[in-house]
């Protein structure tokens, strides 16, 4: 077959499992790239049970009241002035290499019988939950031990409950306790953040003060729980539960300070591996995902995009390119033929050839217009290095629905190192684009492709110009979007609320 029949026949093919591969390179020509990839599926999927909670309420209501902060009965007025009111419950963490680090697997059921109807009328949920799942992905397991992703205070409040030294790694739900905080937030409800990881609760006594976006802990998977994820529910004293999210089928004002897309198609994370990106075999661990950022010549690398809530028009287009820019591998990914994949992986192997230029590689996805890379080397091992980084444009933004709005950062590579694959990413859904670009330091202008990373020296910095173009649809109270900062050979820059976060309020 030649390679134009064989790249026909592979179109023809484009559903869950094919993607189209390409090389156009003379010394890559004889190859024609594996590709692969699809759903990512969990197993018995993301369930838990946090039945415990309904159990445990009566006892919380009446520490509450006891450290004199009563909860609040959720009245029509009360719901109504909760509008706008709390924030998104999770960012990433400087250990995340993602660009984004969890998606939702189930919300608020609404069916009071057995059917499942969640806030928009979907079906994103399971009968009876009570809250909102975040979950990790991908390489959930992995994930958790890193401590990829926090939990923070939705709203502030006072502490009534914590729990912490459970055992973080059930994969099926049943009655084990789970490591918890439980805050009094200050409009009177009951927020319960539950399946914590073990040893990750912060230090805070009930009666204390604690801060929106405060941090709580990390995602972990203690009690009842069949994966590493958030459970985050709100209740009032009479156990009714609120369900922050806006839709055809809880007609009430949102409680988020910025709700994200029902369907909030997003990648989270390029990577290479030294292996095909494993499928998880079962719901109980993940398989070594074997991220590598270091190839020898010769050696088989995998190019890989994670993506939530891919939709049939959803496809990414993958590259592999050389130092120079040129383009050593490239393909389309699938997409599915119909409905949405909460989760979904797409990946290409390259072989690389005895003779490829030695230095820094990119892979790069494009989806729906934008650009997210990843570097890695071949040849030269890099050493790590460290970096700090911090928005220094004014950092609050009112924008119109539609339109951009720019902010200006900088990253400082504080080791002896020269960082590589700098970016900047949005540490939390928004509604809307985020990009970044390089730009020189005085003239604002524009020095690399919007998403291309950054190389920054050992001591110096690199500038960027952070876009967030708002959806029509976009609507904030105050949307708080902590601004994730990382390059490949280094953790990422320590989150700080006075420094890496911008706020976009809607006009
Ligand atoms: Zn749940």
């Amino acid at each position: 077959m030649s390679r134009v029949s064989a790249h026909l026949s592979l179109t023809l093919l484009a559903g869950l499992c094919a993607g189209v591969a390409l090389s156009s390179h003379a010394a890559t020509s004889d190859q024609r790239p594996d590709t692969g990839g699809g759903a990512f599926t969990f197993g018995a999927g993301v369930l838990d049970d946090a039945s415990e909670i309904a159990v445990l309420h009566p006892r919380i209501v009446r520490e509450a009241a006891g450290l004199g902060v009563p909860v609040a009965v959720a009245t029509p007025d009360l719901v109504a002035e909760s509008a706008g009111l709390f924030q998104y419950p999770v960012r990433m963490s400087k250990t995340s290499a993602g660009v984004n680090g969890e998606f939702v697997s189930n919300h608020v059921d609404h069916d009071p019988g057995a059917g499942l109807e969640d806030f928009a009328c979907g079906t994103r949920t399971y009968n009876g939950h009570n809250g909102l799942d975040l979950v990790l992905f991908p390489y959930r397991w992995d994930m958790m031990d890193r401590r990829e992703v926090a939990v923070v205070a939705a709203m502030g409040g006072t502490v009534v409950r914590t729990r912490d030294g459970e055992y973080d790694r059930n994969c099926a739900t049943g009655n084990a306790d789970a490591n918890y905080v439980i805050l009094r937030h200050d409009n009177g409800l009951l927020g319960y953040y539950w399946h914590l990881k073990k040893g990750s609760v912060a230090s805070l006594s009930p009666g204390d003060s604690v801060v929106t976006g405060q941090f709580l802990g990390h995602i972990g998977s203690s009690g009842s729980s069949t994966a590493p994820h958030l459970h985050f529910e709100l209740r009032d004293a009479n156990l009714e539960v609120i369900d922050p999210w806006k839709g055809a089928c809880n007609p009430v004002a949102s409680a988020w300070t910025h709700q994200p897309p029902t369907v909030d198609t997003a990648v989270l994370r390029v990577a290479s591996h030294d292996r095909q990106p494993p499928a998880p075999s079962s719901g109980c661990d993940d398989p070594e995902p074997g991220y590598a950022n270091r190839f020898e010549r010769g050696g088989d690398l995998w190019a890989a995009v994670y993506l939530r809530d891919q939709t049939s028009s959803d496809t990414a287009q993958l590259k592999v390119l050389r130092p120079d820019g040129s383009i050593a591998a490239q393909w389309t990914t699938g997409a599915p033929p119909t409905g949405t994949l909460p989760v979904s992986f797409w990946w290409g192997k390259y072989s690389l050839p005895g003779d490829a230029p030695k230095g820094r590689w990119t892979i790069v996805a494009t989806l729906d217009g934008s650009d997210y890379a990843h570097r890695f080397v071949v040849g030269k091992p890099f050493k790590r290095t460290k970096i700090a980084a911090r928005v220094t444009s004014k950092k609050h933004r009112r924008v119109k629905p539609g339109k951009a709005a720019r902010f200006f950062a900088r990253i400082d590579n504080t080791g002896k190192k020269t960082a590589i694959g700098c970016r900047a990413s949005a540490g939390r859904p928004v509604d809307g684009t985020f990009r970044f670009r390089a730009v020189d330091r005085k003239t604002r202008k524009p020095v690399q492709k919007a998403g291309d990373p950054l190389k920054i020296a050992a001591g110096k910095s690199g500038y960027l110009r952070l876009t967030v173009k708002t959806a029509g649809s976009f609507k904030a109270a105050r949307a708080d979007i902590a601004v994730h900062f990382d390059c490949t050979n280094s953790k990422a820059a320590s989150y700080d609320a006075a420094r890496t976060v911008i706020r976009l309020t809607s006009k």
